[in-house]
């Protein structure tokens, strides 16, 4: 996966207010490519704040992005809107490449502080995060906002 969502150390000190990214459908389609959601709409949009303490970053923020997915009931397609907020210290190490996030049956960590990720050099790499963070908000059995009805059943009879 291509990286889009950086942010370079040497303009930590000066940079006022938040960064922001788009979370674009190309960016979408590579990080969803294997999942069960589609980019869909506009661009989603991360926005962030950086907080030095030390040689850690504290990475703070929100994301937005609109998705598709499958309705479970309906199987058509559905319009999901993640908006989360995000919270991640950056530490120095070695950066661990992970496959997607995948329901595995563990139970999910306890909330305690901040995610923690690693970094190497001058450059905080979100995306990895990002994308896993939104495919955790993405809700296990997606249904349609309304009541939908099932495949099979026809319609406007009661
Ligand atoms: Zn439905």
């Amino acid at each position: 996966m291509e990286n889009r969502i950086v942010i370079d150390l040497h303009d930590v000190s000066e940079h006022e207010g938040s960064w922001t990214f788009p979370l674009t459908r190309d960016w979408s389609a590579a990080a969803f490519k294997d999942c069960d959601v589609a980019p869909a709409g506009e661009d989603g949009l991360l926005e962030v704040g950086v907080t030095p303490t030390g040689k850690d970053y504290l990475v703070q923020g929100r994301l937005r992005i609109g998705l598709a997915g499958t309705c479970v009931r309906c199987l058509r397609p559905t319009s999901l809107e993640i908006n989360t907020p995000i919270a991640v210290l950056f530490v120095p190490g070695p950066v661990v490449v992970r496959e997607p996030a995948k329901d595995d049956g563990a139970e999910a960590e306890p909330d305690e502080g901040p995610d923690v990720e690693h970094y190497q050099g001058h450059r905080l790499i979100l995306d990895e995060y990002v994308r896993d963070t939104i495919l955790l908000e993405v809700p296990m059995n997606p249904r349609c906002a309304v009541d939908c009805t099932l495949p099979g059943r026809p319609q406007g009879e009661s």
